[in-house]
């Protein structure tokens, strides 16, 4: 993989859109891990191009229950709240589990998590401008490179589990 570092005009809603994750994941009391950037090693070698998304990895019920698709609406409910609506591309993967037989509507799904996230906006604002702050300078490929058992799934660490946690838990200004 090259050096890649997020485009400028991309880094902002990415970063709004993984804090409005992990801001929800964190209301809704589920595990998480962090956020990070996923990729297929496979594709990168074949395209030579640094394809993946942007996730807050966390851990799921099953079946999934409405704090889990509140958190999946999260990204996209963030989006609506600082930027008036999201973009349809980036909120791809979060829809999945939304076509299950008993998968509770999208659209009204994004709209209940951005009123949730309204009286969180300063939280989602800190960690959004810690994260910017972070990749502006660091690349993705100099991120932690971590993989799981049983997949060939890459994960690059953009902002750690207990960096995410320690800016949403905190009550003053956090550390940058
Ligand atoms: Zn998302």
């Amino acid at each position: 993989m090259r050096a890649s570092f997020i485009k400028l005009e991309e880094l902002k809603r990415v970063a709004v859109h993984e804090s409005g994750h992990a801001v929800m994941a964190v209301i809704q009391g589920m595990p998480c891990y962090g956020m990070f950037f996923t990729y297929e090693p496979q594709e990168v070698q074949a395209t030579g191009d640094s394809d993946g998304r942007f996730c807050m990895l966390v851990k799921n019920s099953s079946p999934w229950k409405k704090g889990d698709y509140l958190q999946a609406a999260a990204g996209a409910g963030a989006e609506r709240l600082f930027f008036g609506d999201y973009e349809q591309a980036g909120s791809r993967a979060d829809r999945i589990e939304f076509s299950a037989p008993d998968g509770p509507e999208w659209e009204a799904t994004v709209e209940e998590a951005r009123a949730i996230l309204e009286g969180k906006k300063d939280k989602i604002a800190t960690l959004a401008e810690a994260f910017e702050l972070t990749h502006q300078n660091i690349a993705i490929d100099d991120c932690p490179d971590r993989g799981m058992n049983g997949s060939t799934t890459r994960f690059r660490e953009m902002m750690s589990e207990e960096r995410v946690r320690q800016i949403i838990e905190s009550t003053g200004t956090p550390p940058v």
